[in-house]
Formats: C-alpha cells, sequence, structure tokens
C-alpha cells in the first residue's frame, strides 16, 4: 500500500514517514502543496496524509485540486486547530478522515488503516446502511424498514460514525473526538445520553436490536446480517 504525506513541518513529515514505513507502508513525502498535488495527481497512491497549512497552496486547494480530477483517493487531513468550521470544510471538500494536531501516532495509524480498509469513495459512499437501516448522507435522512427517522443533527452525526464503523467497537473517547470535537471528559455524560436517545429511536420499535453497549469499552452498531 502507497501513502502520500504532504506535510511542511520536517519533524512532524519525518517522523509520520518513518512510523509508516515501519507500519509496513511504502510512503512519499513532500513538503509543500504544490508537489504534493502534482505527486497525487501523477502517481498512484492508496491514501493521501494532508497538512491543512502548506507553502505554495494550501491543503484545501490540494484537496479541491485531487477531487476535480475525479481522483477517489481517501484523504486524511491533518489540522492545527480544533475547528468545526475546519473539519466541516475539509468534509465537504471530500476528504474522507481528518485528525487535529497534536495526536498519538497509534490514532493516526488506526484511522490511515480504516480508510484503507474502506477503499475509495464510490457513488454508494452517499448512503450507509446495515440490515434495514439506511442513512442518506446527501440529504441527511434515516430510515428503517422504509420508516423516516427524524434525528437532530448530534444523532445523526453519532449514527453516521457508528454506521460507517460498523462491527467495530467504538469507545467512547473517539465518539467524543469525532462527533462533539471533544476530549473525553469521564465527568460527561453526553455521550451516553445521546445514545440512549439514539436508541430509542433506532431500535424500540425495530428488530434485531442494532446498538450495543460493550461494558467498559464503548459502543458497537452490529451488522444483523453478520450475526
Ligand atoms: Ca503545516
Amino acid at each position: 500500500m502507497r501513502i502520500l504525506i504532504v506535510e511542511d513541518e520536517p519533524k512532524t513529515g519525518d517522523y509520520l514517514k518513518q512510523g509508516l514505513v515501519e507500519a509496513g507502508f511504502v510512503v512519499d513525502l513532500v513538503r509543500d502543496g504544490h508537489g504534493g498535488l502534482h505527486q497525487a495527481l501523477t502517481e498512484g497512491f492508496d491514501l493521501v496524509v494532508l497538512d491543512v497549512m502548506l507553502p505554495g497552496i494550501d491543503g484545501w486547494a490540494v484537496l479541491r485540486g485531487i477531487r476535480k480530477a475525479g481522483k477517489e483517493t481517501p484523504v486524511l487531513f491533518l489540522t492545527a486547530r480544533d475547528d468545526v468550521d475546519d473539519r466541516v470544510k475539509g468534509l465537504e471538500l471530500g476528504a474522507d478522515d481528518y485528525l487535529v494536531k497534536p495526536f498519538a501516532f497509534s490514532e493516526l495509524l488506526a484511522r490511515v488503516r480504516t480508510l484503507l480498509r474502506r477503499g475509495p469513495r464510490t457513488a454508494e459512499a452517499e448512503f450507509l446502511h446495515t440490515g434495514d437501516l439506511e442513512l442518506d448522507l446527501m440529504r441527511r435522512r434515516a430510515t428503517r424498514a422504509g420508516r423516516r427517522i427524524e434525528l437532530t443533527s448530534k444523532e445523526f452525526a453519532l449514527l453516521e460514525l457508528l454506521l460507517s464503523r460498523q462491527g467495530e467497537v467504538l469507545p467512547r473517547s473517539l465518539i467524543a473526538s469525532q462527533v462533539w470535537d471533544m476530549n473525553f471528559d469521564s465527568d460527561t455524560n453526553v455521550i451516553e445520553v445521546a445514545m440512549r436517545r439514539l436508541r430509542v429511536k433506532l431500535d424500540d420499535n425495530f428488530e434485531p436490536k442494532l446498538i450495543r453497549t460493550v461494558r467498559g469499552m464503548g459502543y458497537v452498531l452490529e451488522n444483523p446480517d453478520c450475526s
């Protein structure tokens, strides 16, 4: 698997490259936006790790260029700001995931592996489903057994995360950072409350039950076709 890293900070770039090489990937490191875009368009990569603040053209322009060329290579962007607008912008421009600096390398590696497993973006990626549950990502609509389920935007984001990683136990810390943009704080029960509401809407009137709590670990959305 080939990965392109576009990162101008020498330390971060070298550290990422070394870590990914040790994890068994073939890695190219480019330190500016123009070079990054050129490389992404002319060579075949399975994934791009893209810093946002870059000399030359920024990460957004690189991302736009990649998608404009019709390339569906998964893109994981790195942002220095824990800013919802940044995150939304990246995802709207066609990025697949993001990490806020500073992050642990293990977290980056986990995201990279998930994106590679998922493969290139396809038209079907506009819908996520499991069993009789379907999430329409463009229209922001959820249905189960053909019945519309009204969700708040947080519940939708939560369900989108669970569905995109169905079968995986998602720790509360990951849910907190992905859906609430916050670091996990054990004093807050915001995740439990949202999860309880989501389960009422999703599972109360339907079988089989899809969301399961894994005690001490987190939550998993079961794939009924696999059980
Ligand atoms: Ca930078």
